[in-house]
């Protein structure tokens, strides 16, 4: 029987990743194991299992053969649960992984990659802490933070070690598939359980995170996050502002629509944010209009043009009729992905 290299992908679905990161995640996936494919050392050694976190974790690929994989469409919802991504990691590994004994070689140290880039909203010290006491090690653990809101303190506790990646752009995501497949394939050859991914070069805008000492949590780019129906195609949509400190205000950055099977059970709820700490608006992307309201019964928000004149509107979610109540700020609430 050949000895097996495991690798656990751990991706962070959360409303953060919405938009452009979680189609480069997406693609990086595709390219991932497209690589893997081509090479006969990965093809006979890699086994690949995918778990995705959001208010909840599943698995979406159990460890398979690399050419039985077939990747996986991510949606993006409300939530950061990695304490329930480890523990189900956790399950994973020791119902997966084939242990040495007297009479049989097993499986190599299995390799996670935890892919994430903010910080984790459920309860996650006790799945790490079980985790960690297993003994021998359970797995080598890469933690990657991407861009300017990760927690790298949580994440460091979590992780061997970690590896910031700045931008969320494609180009980044690409680039870290390009590394993380380069440094499978490297492994596959040569298992050896000593060598440490990260003496593999790492692509530009990737720099080692010293755990000792990981990066404060910047004040700047703190995000929140609204999810508005819009009230021509009642279809939803995820409203993201961002903090600017030296403002004072949070700033409007775009509206990202969202899959027919969004469900916001289960989001941390933010605190309310009044509505003048709220600054400029984004279009609907489905009929453009330029600003949002909220409704005086169900709370929901919902898209509205700058100039509407109608006497009463309806509210697309729970049908009310509302007479235009203009001015004076209001509480929202978000979620804080
Ligand atoms: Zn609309
Ligand atoms: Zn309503």
């Amino acid at each position: 029987m050949i000895r097996r290299l495991p690798v656990y992908l751990l991706l962070d679905c959360s409303e953060s990743m919405a938009g452009p990161p979680l189609d480069a995640v997406e693609n990086g996936v595709v390219t991932m194991l497209a690589a893997l494919r081509k090479n006969p050392y990965a093809m006979e050694t890699v086994y690949m299992s995918l778990i995705t976190f959001d208010a909840k974790a599943r698995v979406n690929v159990p460890l398979s053969e690399i050419p039985s994989i077939v990747a996986p469409r991510l949606s993006v919802r409300p939530g950061t649960s990695l304490g329930a991504a480890i523990n189900l990691l956790h399950e994973s590994l020791k119902n997966d992984i084939v242990k040495t004994t007297a009479g049989q070689k097993g499986d190599f140290r299995p390799l996670v990659f935890i892919l994430t880039d903010g910080q984790p909203t459920d309860e996650w010290q006790s799945a790490v802490a079980r985790l960690r006491e297993a003994s021998p090690r359970l797995a080598n653990i890469y933690g990657i933070g991407c861009g300017d809101e990760v927690d790298f303190t949580t994440l460091s506790r979590i992780a061997d070690v970690c590896i910031h990646m700045r931008g969320l752009s494609t180009e980044s995501f690409a680039q870290f598939f390009v590394w993380m497949s380069a440094s499978v394939q490297s492994m596959s050859v040569a298992p050896d359980e000593k060598i440490s991914l990260e003496k593999f070069p790492l692509q530009e805008g990737m720099e080692l995170v010293d755990s000792a000492n990981p990066p404060p949590l910047s004040e700047r780019g703190q995000r929140l996050y609204f999810h508005v129906c819009c009230r021509e195609t009642k279809k939803h949509y995820l409203m993201r502002y961002r903090y600017e400190p030296a403002f004072r205000f949070y700033l409007a950055q775009d509206g990202i629509p969202l899959a027919d099977d969004f469900f916001s059970d289960g989001a941390m709820k933010a605190p309310a944010v009044s509505s003048d700490m709220l600054h400029g608006a984004v279009d609907c992307p489905y009929c453009q209009a330029s600003n949002w309201a909220q409704c005086g019964f169900c709370k929901h928000l919902f898209c509205i043009s700058e100039d509407f004149d109608e006497p009463s509107l309806v509210c697309p979610v729970c049908e009310t009729h509302l007479t235009g109540g203009r001015g004076g700020a209001f509480g929202v609430e978000g979620s804080m992905g």
